[in-house]
């Protein structure tokens, strides 16, 4: 049984996803221990988040800082689970210090004002944060992401910031566009312009709940995945 359409409750969706998850990675000759699943929790209650962790969820997305440091503090007030914070949205230079506070990781940094941003302030109790550079695959700017052709400079300022760990690069398929030939192309920018700079930083963070088959395929690491776990999102407010 695949999908669970319209049944089947949260700890059936997130069960039914992980068994597909690595039944598509081991497909793909992949060991599916190198698969980081992040539940994305936009617009859901932070109850969802706690929900999630007791079912082993380790990692979740927002897309807002708002609503997510909301969230954050809401469960910090009594007894935080256990989850990393992932930052997945278009993000302004004047919030980046604000995220740094609750998040984990930012994988949306797609400009070098943003690193000077994000950077660390060399303060020894502050945790660093790990960084995914975004890549535009279309020809919209508003998309976010920075373009191919500009791709290396920024990932070479955020490997010169203080307190920011690059862990590779992330991308959203076209709105139309195969998603196979979109993601193929980020592991190939990947290969080509980020490995030679820093092997350690080759994590892919693609695939949502409708091309995640084809991310796992094309080689992603990090899996940014919402409505295939929690059902349909609340209208956003
Ligand atoms: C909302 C969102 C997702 C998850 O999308 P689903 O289609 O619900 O899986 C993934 N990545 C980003 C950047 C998002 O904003």
């Amino acid at each position: 049984m695949t999908g669970l359409p319209g049944g089947g409750g949260l700890a059936d969706r997130v069960a039914s996803l992980r068994e597909q998850l690595g039944d598509a990675a081991r497909a793909a000759g992949r060991d599916p221990g190198e698969l980081t699943l992040i539940a994305v929790t936009k617009f859901h209650p932070a109850s969802l988040v706690r929900e999630l962790a007791a079912l082993g969820i380790r990692d979740v997305g927002e897309s807002r800082h708002q609503e997510a440091a909301a969230k954050h503090a809401e469960l910090e007030l009594d007894g935080p689970p256990a989850v990393r914070w992932h930052f997945i949205g278009q993000l302004q230079s004047n919030k980046a210090r604000a995220v740094r506070r609750y998040a984990d990781a930012v994988h949306s940094v797609d400009r070098v004002s943003l690193v000077s941003a994000l950077e660390g302030s060399g303060d020894s109790s502050e945790r660093d944060l790990d960084v995914f550079v975004q890549v535009n695959l279309t020809d919209d700017p508003g998309r976010g992401g920075v373009p191919r052709e500009e791709l290396g400079p920024v990932v070479e300022r955020v490997l010169a910031a203080e307190g920011l760990r690059l862990r590779g690069l992330m991308a959203v398929a076209g709105l139309g566009a195969d998603p196979a030939r979109d993601f193929a192309a980020v592991r190939e920018l990947r290969d080509r312009v980020v490995l030679p700079l820093a092997p350690e930083a080759g994590a892919l963070s693609m695939g949502m709940s409708g091309d995640w088959r084809e991310a796992v395929a094309q080689g992603a690491t990090h899996l940014r995945i919402g409505t295939a776990i929690t059902g349909n999102r609340p209208l956003a407010a």
